[in-house]
Order: structure tokens, then C-alpha cells, then sequence
């Protein structure tokens, strides 16, 4: 590449990621035995440019596409999927709001280049679940912008947050729930943890439980229009679902690669050769590596896919492409890792072995959005021509 005043160099970003990988892979551990948040690998990531990705080019940032984002996040989560998932939220975040635009969108922009800020996003509620487009928090108006009361769960990478990506209800003329979202500086009032993040699996992720309380957010840090969150979000999904995604496959990788890497020189002593020249498991690599290849291939496919397109003719069917690929490839990931566990036997559930920990993370990918029976529901509906949102829904 020649490189002009016009053009400065650009970071690699796939490089980067295997080269921080390495490191935190060596923190993992103590992350996840502690159940800590891992702010010494976040700073790297803003310190490294990392967190400034997604931000487009002309706003200073790194202008990275959908597929250098995931082979990205593919390659950090092999090394600590905990610090991935946690930073997922603010590389795809700011993709998604980019595709809004707006101040709040600039706004973003430079705290992220000038002051390395980081963005965590809440839309999961106790009561609503995975069913974010309906919450229940309630956004109402006062002068100068609203004030917000409800509560969020799984508010992953709130530690480290410095702008918050929050969903709430206002109601409408006809006095309807309206969602709205907000992307808001980390108040000094108004937000408080209620439980810490104490869970089996992304130990290291923070997701905690918190409680607004009279958060007052100005009109100014409002996110696109009143009512059109849900429709925003899926102009924007391939960027949500696919990374999501790559993270659940990079575990898997990792997984394959500890587990190929172990049997080459393992010996049990009723054999006179390696691990490796057992057949079940051969087999078993082989089915993973199988597994694994149509999880990647799914995956890059969708990534590759054309978006603007897909939105103008089908904006509900592309919605459901990427959360069936998330799916899939996240089912996929468990499978191997799964498998991982048997190639390696006993030892791979001692706590100080990798693999229970990839174990205990994969397993995640099938808990997290989009919710696999409403993804199956819609899909069936969408390819059956039976109307997706009809009421009650299983008629229609
Ligand atoms: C590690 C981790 C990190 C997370 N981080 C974040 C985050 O940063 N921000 C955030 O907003 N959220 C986050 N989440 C929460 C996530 O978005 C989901 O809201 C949460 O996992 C609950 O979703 P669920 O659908 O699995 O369960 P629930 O919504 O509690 O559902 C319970 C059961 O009901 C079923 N169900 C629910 N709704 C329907 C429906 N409409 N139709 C049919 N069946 C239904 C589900 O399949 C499930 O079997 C995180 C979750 C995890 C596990």
C-alpha cells in the first residue's frame, strides 16, 4: 500500500487481534477463577486502537468492514473469549449506531478516537428477556430530555462503560409503548448495580443487573427517531449477529486447536504411541474440524452477503437469515467444543484445563440474542408464507 498524508497506514486489525489473543490468553484464567472484569486487556484494546474499529474512517477511526471485524473477534476469543464478548458490545455497537448516524453518532465518535471511551449496551430486562424490542422501562419526558426508571439485566462490559446504549418505552399519542433508545455518558446518578455478574460461563464479562432511577437523559443523546429502535436494529443486524457469532466460533477454534495440539504428544500407558492414533479419536477431530467448517462457511457467507440489498427487498427476511446463521453456527460451536471434551477425556474438567473453561463460555452462544425459538418461529412462518407477527401467534 503507498502510504500518503492522505493515507495514513491502517491497522490490521486481524493481526492485532491474534497478538493481544497471545497475551490474554496467558490472563485468562485468573480472570475467570476470580470472576473479575478484565480492565488491563480492555485498556490494551483502547490503548492498541482496537475499540476505535468500527468507527469510520473520516471520523478517525479504523473503518473496519463486517468480515475484518469477525476474523477479529474470531481470533481474540480463542485467546480470552470473556474480554471478546465484552468488547463485541462496543465494536458492533458503534457500527450499528454509525448506521444511524446523527450527533449522537459524532458524539461517540470522538469519545471513542480522542478519549478512548467504551460502549456497553442494555436491553435485556428481568420480565422481557430476549424480547428487547417490547421493554419496560420507561422513558418520560421532562423538560430537556426524559427521565428514565426500570431495570437491566446481563449488562455486559458495564465495568469498564464509559457511554451507555440503553433501550426504554415512551408513550405515544395513542398512548402506545414507543421504543426509544438513548446513548448516554456514564451519569454520576441515576444508575446503580443491584447484583454483580456471578455466573458459570463469561465469568470475566461483567454482566451486571442494574437499576435506573430517575436517569435523567437529555433530548440531545437520543439515538434515531421515537418508535423506530426495532426497525434500526435490523437495518443493522448482520452487524450484531455475525459478531456475535464469531465469537462463539473462535472458542470453538481454540478448543480444536488445544485439543489437536495436546493429542500429538499425549501417551496413556496402556498404548505404545500418541493419543493422536487412537481412531475414536481421529473421528472425532474430524468431525469437529467438519463442524467447524460449515459454521465458518455459514458465517462468512452471511457476512459477505448483501446487506443494502436484503434490507430494501426483505428487511424481515434478512433479519431472520442472520439470526438463523447465529444460531446455527453458535449450535455448531457448542458441538465441538463438546466434542473437544470427550477427545480430551477426565483431565479437560480439571479447573486449571482450558477447555472447561471454553465449555462453560460456548455454552452462552445459545443463550444470548436471538432467542432460538422466536428465530425458528419466524423462519418457519417466513418460508411458510404463515404472517410472522399475526395475533395470537400460532394462528394467522
Ligand atoms: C453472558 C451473557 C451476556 C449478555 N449480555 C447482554 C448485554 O450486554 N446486553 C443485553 O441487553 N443483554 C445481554 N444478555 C441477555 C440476553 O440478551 C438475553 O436477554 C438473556 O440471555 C435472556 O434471554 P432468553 O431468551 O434466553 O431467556 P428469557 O427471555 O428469560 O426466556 C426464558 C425462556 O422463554 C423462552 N422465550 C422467551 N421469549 C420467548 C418468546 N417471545 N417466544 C417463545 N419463547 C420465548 C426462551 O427461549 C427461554 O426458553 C446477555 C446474556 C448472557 C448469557
Amino acid at each position: 500500500m503507498t502510504v500518503t498524508q492522505d493515507s495514513p497506514a491502517r491497522t490490521d486489525f486481524v493481526a492485532l487481534a491474534r497478538k493481544l489473543a497471545g497475551r490474554f490468553a496467558g490472563r485468562a484464567a485468573e480472570h475467570d477463577r476470580a470472576g473479575d472484569f478484565p480492565h488491563d486487556n480492555i485498556a490494551e484494546l483502547v490503548s492498541s486502537g482496537y475499540t476505535a474499529m468500527t468507527v469510520p474512517r473520516e471520523h478517525g477511526g479504523g473503518g473496519a468492514g463486517l468480515e475484518e471485524l469477525c476474523r477479529a473477534q474470531e481470533a481474540l476469543a480463542a485467546g480470552c473469549a470473556s474480554t471478546a464478548f465484552a468488547v463485541n458490545m462496543h465494536v458492533h455497537g458503534i457500527a450499528m449506531i454509525a448506521g444511524i448516524g446523527g450527533p449522537a453518532a459524532e458524539r461517540a465518535y470522538r469519545a471513542i478516537v480522542e478519549d478512548g471511551a467504551v460502549i456497553a449496551g442494555g436491553f435485556s430486562e428481568p420480565g422481557v428477556g430476549g424480547n428487547w424490542w417490547h421493554p419496560t422501562t420507561k422513558a418520560q419526558p421532562v423538560k430537556g430530555g426524559y427521565l428514565l426508571n426500570g431495570r437491566k439485566g446481563f449488562f455486559t462490559g458495564f465495568p469498564a462503560a464509559d457511554l451507555l446504549f440503553l433501550s426504554a418505552a415512551r408513550t405515544d399519542d395513542r398512548g402506545l409503548p414507543e421504543p426509544v433508545g438513548f446513548l448516554v455518558p456514564r451519569p454520576e446518578r441515576g444508575v446503580r448495580v443491584t447484583a454483580e455478574w456471578d455466573a458459570a460461563g463469561m465469568r470475566a464479562t461483567g454482566s451486571h443487573s442494574l437499576l435506573l432511577e430517575d436517569l435523567f437523559v437529555a433530548d440531545a443523546h437520543m439515538v434515531g427517531q421515537p418508535g423506530t429502535l426495532p426497525l434500526m436494529f435490523m437495518q443493522g443486524v448482520h452487524w450484531a449477529w455475525c459478531s456475535f457469532a464469531s465469537v462463539f466460533l473462535g472458542i470453538a477454534r481454540g478448543a480444536l486447536e488445544t485439543v489437536v495440539r495436546e493429542q500429538r504428544s499425549r501417551t496413556l500407558h496402556v498404548l505404545d504411541r500418541t493419543v493422536a492414533h487412537l481412531p475414536g479419536v481421529q473421528f472425532r477431530v474430524a468431525e469437529m474440524r467438519t463442524r467447524l467448517a460449515a459454521a465458518e462457511a455459514h458465517l462468512y457467507q452471511a457476512v459477505r452477503a448483501d446487506h443494502d440489498a436484503a434490507i430494501v427487498t426483505d428487511p424481515l427476511g434478512h433479519y431472520i437469515e442472520m439470526s438463523v446463521m447465529k444460531n446455527s453456527v453458535c449450535r455448531l460451536a457448542h458441538e465441538v467444543v463438546t466434542l473437544a471434551m470427550q477427545v480430551q477425556g477426565g483431565s479437560a474438567l480439571m479447573s486449571a484445563h482450558p477447555l472447561q473453561r471454553a465449555y462453560r463460555d460456548v455454552v452462552a452462544g445459545l443463550l444470548v440474542p436471538p432467542n432460538s425459538d422466536v428465530t425458528a418461529e419466524w423462519a418457519g412462518k417466513h418460508a411458510l408464507g404463515v404472517p410472522v407477527f399475526a395475533e395470537p401467534r400460532w394462528e394467522g
